[in-house]
């Protein structure tokens, strides 16, 4: 027996509900390899499922949790035995798979990354989805070269804004921040934002076809009117990689001149279905270059019991950085 976030639907109203209970391994999704979890977290998606709508999960009873950190408990794959330390995100697990908001999981051994070497469970875990996401940002932006002058993360007080934050700065770029948020100001100082933007100076629309040559790269979390003023904004060249929606999905206000006149290049970031080589890469690049005495920082812990409170806090733009689950807590 383990204990496990349960969310379930009423046959009648169709509402869901979200509860710690006890349930058995034979209750388990089929998978080749058990993981007994030791962190999860809590990401925007998680409170889509965790939420009154059930959001993105398929079928009830659920487990959310998109993303988690453990140790093999048994494995009928040769890649992975008892013992080893693995890392899982993406793959829709959390969503039509049962998640890591629970003592144990059972997964497919494809989803699954080894631990990289430099990194423990927990640290895994305070970088987790929104940390691979900012890093696979990241390499895109560098492939397709970063211009002159700061790069911009919009939404960054949040998990993604937070680690591409930290990141970029530690890479050696000055980087702007754009938070709604002014009492984060000191927060994201102190990860290395050399400048701090508040977010209604950005999100308004514009009726312009450009505006001044600002960034020379962006990352950006938040899409709708924000995205659209940022790209009038790009240097010559310079790109946007997309990652999120936290603030509506249309780019609104967009014109299509920004990729005319200068080039401007948009980069859609998807970190649920990358191939196991480019997940592991991103990781080995993570335990490199992502300051970890910065991560600290950014963590939040929580219980499994925390978790259908802090799902509504997700969704209301009211969480700090990274909450990281200690599921045996
Ligand atoms: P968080 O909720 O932690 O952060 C989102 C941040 O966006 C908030 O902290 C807030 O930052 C800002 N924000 C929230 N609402 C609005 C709004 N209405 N208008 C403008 N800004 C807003 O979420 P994550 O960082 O975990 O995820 C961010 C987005 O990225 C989500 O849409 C998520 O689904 C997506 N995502 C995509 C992935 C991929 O593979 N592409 C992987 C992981 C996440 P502040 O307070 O600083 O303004």
């Amino acid at each position: 027996m383990f204990n496990a976030l349960i969310i379930r639907k009423d046959a009648e109203s169709g509402t869901t509900t979200a509860a710690v209970e006890e349930i058995a391994d034979t209750d388990l999704p089929a998978g080749e390899v058990t993981v007994s979890v030791e962190y999860s977290t809590l990401n925007y998606k998680d409170g889509l499922c965790i939420g009154p709508g059930g959001g993105l999960v398929r079928n009830y009873p659920h487990v959310p949790g998109i993303d988690f950190a453990g140790t093999v408990e048994a494995s009928s794959d040769d890649r992975y035995a008892p013992g080893d330390k693995v890392v899982l995100t993406g793959w829709r697990v959390g969503e039509a798979h049962w998640g890591g908001h629970a003592q144990k999981a059972r997964v497919k051994a494809d989803w699954l990354v080894p631990l990289p070497e430099g990194l423990d469970t927990r640290q895994a875990m305070a970088v987790g989805t929104a940390g691979l996401t900012a890093m696979l940002a990241v390499m895109a932006l560098e492939a397709q070269g970063i211009k002159e002058g700061p790069i911009l993360v919009t939404g960054a007080a949040g998990g993604v804004g937070s680690i591409a934050t930290a990141l970029l700065a530690r890479l050696g770029h000055e980087v702007a921040a754009v938070t709604g948020r002014p009492e984060q100001a000191e927060y994201l100082t102190g990860l290395g934002a050399t400048e701090i933007i508040a977010r209604d100076d950005l999100a308004e629309a514009t009726r312009k076809p450009l505006e001044g040559e600002r960034w020379g790269g962006a990352v950006d979390a938040v899409a709708g009117a924000m995205l659209g003023r940022v790209l009038k904004q790009m240097r010559y060249g310079a790109s946007v990689a997309a990652i999120g929606l936290a603030g509506g999905a249309e780019i609104e206000g967009a014109l299509i001149t920004p990729f005319i006149l200068r080039g401007v290049n948009l980069l859609g970031i998807d970190s649920v279905m990358q191939p196991f080589e480019a997940r592991q890469r991103a990781w080995e690049r993570i335990a490199r270059d992502l300051p970890m005495d910065r991560l600290e920082e950014m963590v939040q812990p929580a219980t499994l019991a925390d978790l259908p409170q802090l799902g509504a806090d997700i969704l209301a733009g009211r969480v700090k950085g990274r909450v990281v689950v200690d599921v045996n807590a």
